[in-house]
This record gives structure tokens, C-alpha cells and sequence, in this order.
């Protein structure tokens, strides 16, 4: 097995020799990329994340993924697994003829085919953390991007009938949430626990996405954690998290406390419980401000 060492030398070279270069031929020998064609492609960077290798391409104007969100950013994933390598050789040479050759992408300069490598799959470079693994989106990566929020949205976008709340909680939507963020971020969107991701805009999924990161990018060197930006003081931190029954700081009107089962996938129109992961329930206590939160 290659360690990450490997991986990342690989990634290193293949980055070296292709990226800037627009591919004039490539091949596939697995099913799933049977007849796929990149000639035409640009591509724009190999990296490694784990052990898993990223090549991040650029499609002609004429190809565009459909779906409400069209992009021309693709990545194509593959995984060295026990023996595959990338090798490489001069555009003009003989191709090899190996039946170990997986993948063949050739630009006017070089040649670079797969052997034993695994894994093809070519995705939109915004759902390429659907490949490697099943953590979403680190909230806390100090790479954290735009791509990030838009990939995090889409997998909770992805379960409309499950609470906002739970979603957030969630680590496969994106990862860094607890239950203190979860319920300080429900208060600074206004959403109450048990409104489905389906019955408000997308926008607000966003703007949760969005509350989450700061919160967490706020407090990332800060003890003790803050959300209400009075942290100086040491107390008066948070907005609702283990407040039940004392007076929002924001309305006054008093936190009122409940249990929240975030192993609930879908829930029905008047809160009823549709499906569930399976899994022993995940009750967690959820605070919340009445008044101002009546989305
Ligand atoms: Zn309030």
C-alpha cells in the first residue's frame, strides 16, 4: 500500500508535468469512464488529499455539467490502492500496451497512464469531498472556501425533509458543528429546531453554513468561546446555549429548552417523524428564543 508519501510525490509530479497543458488525448478502461473523452480539457492542478489524488480540470466552454448549477470545474479522483502507480513518458513514444493501464491522459508534451489505479471518477471539483471520504467540508481548514460553502449546502439541500438543525449537526454535510454551534447558530439565523431544510430558501441554508463558519473561525484561537462578541468579560458569551428560562439578550423574552433527536432524517409537514438513520436516537438538548426565532 502506498503511503501518503507516495501519493503526494505522484500528485507533485503529475502537477509538474500537465498542469497548464490542455489534454489532446485521453483514454479510460473503466467502465464507469468508458466514454468519457478529455481532449480539449485544461488541467489546472494534481493535488493529494489523503490518500486519494485530485486532478482538478477546467472543460471547454461547450461542455457544462447539467443540474440547476452548471460548472466546467471538474476533478477527477483516483486512489493508488495496493499497486497503482503513474508513470510517464514523452507524448510522441509508443503507448504502452499494458492491460495494467487504467487511464491514459496525454497533452502535446507528455504522456502520463495509470497502472492498477483505482477509483476513476470524475465529479464537479465543488462535490469532490464526496470522494474522499465521509466528512464534510472542514469548517476549521485553513483552506476553507467558497467551494466549501456551496458543497456543504448542497448536502444538506440534498435531505429537505430533515431539521436544519440536525443537518448542521451532521458531519457528513460538514464537519466542526457541535451541539454548542448548532444551537448559537439556529439563534443567529432565527430559525427554530424543527423547520425542515425543504420548507426555507436555500439562501438560509447558506446563511447558516455561513454563521457556522464565522463562529467557529471566530472562536478558533479563543478561550473562552464567544458567540455574542462579549468575550472579554468571560461570561455573557453565548446567546442561548444552556440558558432555559432566563431572558434572551436580544428580546428578553425567556429561552425555552427541549430535546432534539437529530437521528431523525425526514420529517413530516406537522413535525412527525418519516424516517430515522437507524441508529439508537441522538437526543440532544436544544435551546431557543421564542420570539426571535419564528422561522
Ligand atoms: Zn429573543
Amino acid at each position: 500500500m502506498p503511503e501518503g508519501d507516495t501519493v503526494l510525490q505522484t500528485a507533485a509530479r503529475l502537477h509538474q508535468l500537465l498542469a497548464g497543458d490542455v489534454v489532446v488525448r485521453s483514454e479510460f478502461r473503466v467502465p464507469q469512464l468508458a466514454t468519457t473523452d478529455l481532449s480539449g480539457w485544461l488541467v489546472r492542478e494534481a493535488i493529494p488529499v489523503g490518500k486519494h489524488l485530485l486532478i482538478r480540470l477546467r472543460a471547454p466552454v461547450e461542455v457544462v455539467s447539467k443540474g440547476a448549477r452548471p460548472t466546467r470545474d471538474f476533478t477527477l479522483h483516483s486512489h493508488l490502492m495496493m499497486d497503482g502507480m503513474w508513470r510517464f513518458q514523452e507524448a510522441g513514444w509508443p503507448r504502452p500496451r499494458d492491460f495494467r493501464v487504467r487511464a491514459m491522459l496525454e497533452t502535446a508534451r507528455v504522456r502520463a497512464y495509470a497502472e492498477d489505479v483505482q477509483g476513476f471518477e470524475l465529479v464537479p471539483t465543488r462535490d469532490e469531498a464526496t470522494l474522499i471520504g465521509h466528512l464534510g467540508p472542514d469548517l476549521l481548514h485553513p483552506s476553507f472556501s467558497e467551494r466549501d460553502v456551496e458543497a456543504s449546502v448542497e448536502r444538506i439541500l440534498a435531505r429537505p425533509a430533515r431539521s436544519v438543525s440536525s443537518a448542521l449537526m451532521d458531519q457528513r454535510n460538514l464537519a466542526g458543528i457541535g451541539n454548542i454551534y448548532r444551537n448559537e447558530t439556529m439563534f443567529l439565523i432565527g430559525l427554530r429546531h424543527g423547520v425542515r431544510v425543504g420548507d426555507v430558501a436555500a439562501e438560509k441554508v447558506e446563511e447558516a453554513v455561513r454563521t457556522a463558519h464565522r463562529l467557529l473561525d471566530l472562536n478558533k484561537f479563543r478561550l473562552p468561546r464567544s458567540t455574542t462578541g462579549l468575550a472579554a468579560r468571560g461570561r455573557d458569551s453565548l446567546w442561548v446555549y444552556v440558558r432555559g428560562g432566563r431572558p434572551c439578550r436580544r428580546c428578553g423574552e425567556r429561552i425555552l429548552v427541549a430535546e432534539h433527536d437529530d437521528s431523525v432524517l425526514a420529517l413530516g409537514p406537522s413535525g412527525e417523524v418519516l424516517e430515522r438513520d437507524g441508529r439508537p436516537l441522538k437526543l440532544r438538548w436544544v435551546w431557543w428564543c421564542p420570539r426571535c426565532q419564528r422561522g
